[in-house]
């Protein structure tokens, strides 16, 4: 392991070059640099200027019809972006915002999967497989591939383009668009996929970090149920005041709720007294909404020191910190990003932290769990 993550790093540059080089050899047009555009963005009902007519070129490859495409999100754009998130099971709202230009990807990425395409740090090959809509086995045979298992960041396999009309070898579904609609109401995987997974002989945790947070909070706890898996949600108490139903419903979900301080301030370094008072605070907010006093918790920042390990003692807490210890989704820029950073830290009885409120965390989660499982990893909770 130590050995495959140096060459990992050592490669990183290599496939770099790559992309910078040669990039990923699209036939159709080049989805990379037209959905880069869209990144980051809000277009509605009015926007005009460039990005509005990537998105019309866009929504016209996958075959929306958005009317003419000439830079102005009018009413037949809007028709087209509503049909095309409700294909996709994301919020029909017209809106296309960080969630669509994800599905947009997602199902161009299906539509048009390149001749070949370089691997990046972290990525394994199912993965790529799973984007692309390939046959896992094809790539394999097509690239000469011994074992699935060691291929290598920077490495250029050719995806057999053919193999995108046989349905997703892995359960996620055949390639998007309108020939093949995505399954209704849902722009995931179904998890009857979860019954070609492996045995799991590792196991792993996902929490979460300053929730509750209604923006996050509801999908995450649907996705986990989803997939019945356990996770630990650390809130914080003063948004834990703020939202005592989240609180309620994480609680009698049957997930383990764990502090992260009252302010969400570093403790280490304050007086004793402010310290206790914060973590008190939190402790008695989460205990007035759910009945249960939590047993677990998560300093803001990671800071500790004697006097807050005295305190953890004292108030018969567990000090959890984490394994992706480089801040988790923090620096990631989309879900891309936040499941390559999940992979990079997943081992046997790793702690994976997640923050709430995060957009990309949410649109990572399910690939997330559906990696981590493929790689034969259970879920478990902490006590
Ligand atoms: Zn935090």
């Amino acid at each position: 392991m130590r050995r495959r993550r140096t060459s990992l790093r050592a490669l990183f540059g290599f496939a770099l070059l790559c992309l910078v080089f040669s990039g990923n050899s699209y036939g159709a047009p080049s989805p990379v640099e037209e959905l880069t555009v869209l990144k980051g963005k809000i277009l509605k009902e009015d926007s005009k200027g460039q990005s509005v007519l990537v998105l019309q070129r866009v929504l016209g490859a996958l075959g929306y019809d958005p009317g003419p495409q000439d830079g102005v999100f009018g009413p037949r754009t809007l028709e087209a972006v509503k049909r095309f998130q409700k294909d996709s099971g994301i919020a029909v709202d017209g809106v296309v915002g960080p969630r669509t230009v994800e599905s947009l990807e997602r199902i161009w990425a299906r539509k048009f999967p390149p001749e070949t395409y370089t691997l990046q740090p972290g990525e394994t090959l199912s993965l790529v497989c799973a984007r692309f809509g390939v046959s896992l086995e094809e790539v394999v045979r097509a690239n000469g591939i011994k074992d699935p298992d060691l291929v290598y960041a920077g490495q250029t396999l050719i995806l057999k383009p053919s193999a995108r009309e046989q349905p997703g070898q892995d359960g996620q579904g055949g390639p998007g668009g309108p020939e093949r609609p995505m399954p209704e109401d849902s722009s995931e995987p179904p998890p009857a996929s979860r019954t070609s997974f492996p045995i799991p002989d590792k196991k792993i945790c996902l929490t979460f970090n300053d929730g509750p947070d209604p923006t996050t909070t509801p999908e995450i706890l649907d996705i986990l149920s989803e997939y019945g898996i356990p996770a630990v949600f650390f809130v914080i108490g003063k948004n834990a005041e703020r939202y005592p139903e989240l609180v309620r419903e994480i609680h009698e979900r049957g997930y383990a709720i764990g502090i992260h301080g009252y302010e969400h301030v570093p403790l280490a370094g304050l007086s004793r007294q402010q310290a206790l008072s914060d973590l008190s605070k939190a402790l008695q907010v989460v205990e007035r909404i759910t009945a249960a006093r939590p047993a677990l918790w998560r300093p803001p920042e990671g800071a500790v020191d004697d006097m807050t390990r005295d305190l953890t003692r004292e108030l018969d807490l567990t000090l959890v910190m984490w394994t992706n210890i480089c801040g988790g989704d923090l620096p990631a820029s989309d879900a891309d990003g936040v499941l390559r950073g999940v992979l990079n830290y997943a081992r046997d009885g790793a702690i994976i932290l997640l923050h709430e409120g995060n957009p990309h965390v949410l649109a990572a989660l399910p690939r997330i769990i559906e990696e981590l499982a493929k790689r034969g990893f259970g879920f478990q909770g902490l006590r």
